[in-house]
C-alpha cells in the first residue's frame, strides 16, 4: 500500500465515499465540477460498467499473469473487484500448491490420483484438457451420448447442486478413455477402451505423451535399420535384383563377396546360360553393387558434379538415383575402354545400382592387385611401358582420365594389367580433370619408381607423355602453386591451360 496515498486521502477534499477509500489514490478529475445531470450519467455508467466488470470478470482473469493484475485496461477503482481479484490470486496459489502436492503424491507411479475436484479456479486451469488435449475424436465414441451435451462457454450446465462442468470427472474419464482409440496401432492400450474406465486428464496427457514419444521412437528404430542394411550395401531391394539375375538365368550362382569398399561391394559369380542383348555371359563375373548410402558419394560428387555429361540430371536426382549414375557411369566408361581395345572387365549388364561385368581372375580367385603382386623387373617394365601406353589411349581415345589410377586399382592378370574402378573417371576438359590426370601420373610414377623402373618417367614427364601438353621444370613450380590455389576454384583446367599457353 502507498503510504502517502492513504495519508494523502483525507485532503484530497469532498468527493464520493469510494474515492478516499481507494488505496491507489485519487483520480485527479475528481474535483472538477459538473452539473447534475453529468453526475446522473456518470453514476449511471460506473452501474453499467460495475455490472460488466462482475459479469466479465473471470475472462479478465483468464488473460492476467504475475501475483497482482497491473494491466492498465483493468479499473481499479472497484473494492469488490479488487477482493475478487485477490481471491482469485489466492485461488491460483493455492491452486498451485496442489498441483505440487498432486505430482508428490503420484511420483513415478502409473496410475495417478488426481486433485482437479480440489482445486478453486477450475474453468482456467492451464492442466485442463482444453490446452492439452488437442485430439478431438471425431470417429465413434462409445460413451458419446446419443444427443451430444454441449458444454456452453461459461463451463458449466445445470443449477446449484446438479451443475456439471466440462471438468466433470466422470465424463472427462470416459471421453479421455476413448480418445486412447487415437494412439498409434502398435500402442497397447489394454482393454480399457471395452471397460467404463474414466481416465483423469493427467494420467490421459501423460499416456498421449507417451504414445507420441514412443511412435517417433519406433520411426527412429526403424530408420536406422534401414539404413543398417543399405550400410553392408545388400538391402532388401538390392538382394531381389540379384535373385532376379540368378532366377532370370543370367547368372547361374553368386558364390561369395570378393571385395567390400568404402563405396561399393563386389561379389562373385558363375555366368547363367541366358544370353543378355545377344551378349554372351562370360563364365565368371564379378557383381558390383554401388552403396546407397550417403556418405560415400558425398566424397564424390565432386567428380559427377562437373561432368558435363551428367550435368544436366546431376541436380534433379535424388541420392538413390545418383547412386545410379555412379553405377551407369562406370559402365560407358568401361565400354569405352573396352572399344579402345584397353584391358578392363567387360561389362555385361547394368540394373539400377547394381553392375555385372566379367571377372578377372580365375576359378573365383580374383586377378591381385599390382600392389600385392611380386613382379620380376622384366614384368615390371612391361607393365609399366602398358599402363602408360593405357593412359594415353584412355586420353586420346576414350577422351577420358582415370581419376583414381593407382596400383590399387590395376590388376596383374594373364601376364598384362588390366585398369579397373573407373565409375569416377572424367573427360579432360573436367574442371578438375587435369588435376585429376597429375594425381594419376604421380601415383603412376611413384609406384614404378620405387619398383625399380628405371626408364620410369616422373610426375610431370609422364604428364605431358599422356596429355601432349607440355610442362616444364621451371613451371612446374607455378603450376603446383596454381593448383593448390585452383583447389578452391572451380575452373581449374582453365587456369592450368593458361600456364600451359605462356611456355
Ligand atoms: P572400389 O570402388 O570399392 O575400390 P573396385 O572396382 O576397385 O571398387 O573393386 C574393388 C575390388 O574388387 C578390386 O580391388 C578387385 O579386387 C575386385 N574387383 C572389382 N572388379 C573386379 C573384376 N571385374 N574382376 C575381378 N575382381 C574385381
Ligand atoms: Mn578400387
Amino acid at each position: 500500500m502507498d503510504p502517502v496515498g492513504v495519508a494523502a486521502a483525507p485532503e484530497a477534499g469532498p468527493g464520493p465515499a469510494w474515492q478516499s477509500k481507494c488505496p491507489w489514490g485519487t483520480p485527479k478529475t475528481a474535483s472538477i465540477s459538473c452539473s447534475l445531470a453529468d453526475v446522473m450519467s456518470e453514476q449511471l455508467a460506473k452501474e453499467l460498467q460495475l455490472e460488466e466488470e462482475n459479469a466479465a470478470f473471470p475472462e479478465v482473469v483468464a488473460v492476467a499473469e504475475g501475483p497482482f493484475i497491473t494491466g492498465e485496461n483493468v479499473d481499479t477503482s472497484s473494492d469488490l473487484m479488487l477482493a475478487q481479484m485477490l481471491q482469485m490470486e489466492f485461488d491460483r496459489e493455492y491452486d498451485a500448491q496442489l498441483r505440487r502436492e498432486e505430482k508428490k503424491f503420484n511420483g513415478d507411479s502409473k496410475v495417478s490420483i488426481s486433485f482437479e475436484n480440489y482445486r478453486k479456479v477450475h474453468p482456467f486451469d492451464s492442466d485442463s484438457s482444453e490446452d492439452e488435449v488437442d485430439w478431438q475424436d471425431t470417429r465413434h465414441d462409445p460413451y458419446r451420448a446419443d444427443k451430444p451435451t454441449i458444454t456452453p462457454k461459461k463451463g458449466f450446465i445445470g443449477k446449484g447442486k446438479d451443475i456439471t462442468t466440462k471438468h466433470d470427472e466422470v465424463v472427462c474419464g470416459r471421453k479421455n478413455t476413448a480418445r486412447m482409440e487415437n494412439f498409434a496401432p502398435e500402442f497397447q492400450v489394454g482393454d480399457g477402451i471395452g471397460m467404463d474406465l474414466k481416465l483423469s486428464n493427467q494420467v490421459f496427457n501423460a499416456l498421449k505423451q507417451h504414445a507420441y514419444s514412443e511412435e517417433r521412437r519406433s520411426a527412429r528404430l526403424h530408420e536406422k535399420k534401414e539404413h543398417s542394411t543399405a550400410e553392408k550395401a545388400v538391402d532388401p531391394k538390392t538382394r531381389l535384383l540379384l535373385y532376379k539375375m540368378v532366377s532370370g538365368g543370367m547368372l547361374e550362382t553368386i558364390t561369395g563377396c570378393i571385395s567390400t569398399g568404402k563405396e561399393s561391394v563386389v561379389f562373385h559369380a558363375y555366368g547363367g546360360n541366358a544370353t543378355e542383348d545377344d551378349k554372351v555371359i562370360p563364365p565368371e563375373c564379378a557383381i558390383k553393387v554401388f552403396k546407397t548410402t550417403l556418405n560415400e558419394f558425398k566424397n564424390r560428387d565432386k567428380y559427377i558434379k562437373d561432368d558435363y555429361r551428367f550435368k544436366d540430371r546431376f541436380s534433379k536426382l535424388n541420392p538413390r538415383k545418383i547412386i545410379r549414375m555412379w553405377a551407369e557411369k562406370e559402365m560407358h566408361n568401361l565400354t569405352r575402354m573396352q572399344n579402345a581395345g584397353i584391358p578392363c572387365p567387360q561389362v555385361v549388364i547394368l540394373k539400377k545400382h547394381v553392375l555385372v561385368m566379367s571377372f578377372i581372375g580365375q576359378d573365383q580367385v580374383p586377378a591381385p592387385k599390382l600392389k600385392d603382386v611380386k613382379l620380376n623387373s622384366e614384368d615390371m617394365k612391361k607393365a609399366y611401358y602398358q599402363v602408360v601406353n593405357m593412359m594415353q589411349q584412355l586420353y586420346k581415345e576414350c577422351n577420358l582420365v582415370h581419376a583414381d589410377l593407382s596400383e590399387y586399382n590395376m590388376l596383374w592378370h594373364d601376364g598384362k594389367v588390366w585398369l579397373i574402378d573407373v565409375s569416377q573417371s572424367v573427360e579432360p576438359t573436367h574442371p578438375h580433370g587435369l588435376e585429376f590426370l597429375f594425381r594419376d601420373c604421380r601415383n603412376v610414377s611413384q609406384f614404378f619408381q620405387k619398383g625399380g623402373v628405371a626408364e620410369a618417367l616422373n610426375e610431370r614427364e609422364l604428364f605431358n607423355a599422356v596429355s601432349g601438353l607440355n610442362i616444364t621444370a621451371e613451371n612446374e613450380v607455378d603450376f603446383q602453386a596454381e593448383k593448390q590455389f585452383s583447389e578452391t576454384l572451380t575452373d581449374f583446367s582453365t587456369v592450368f591451360l593458361m600456364i600451359c599457353s605462356q611456355i
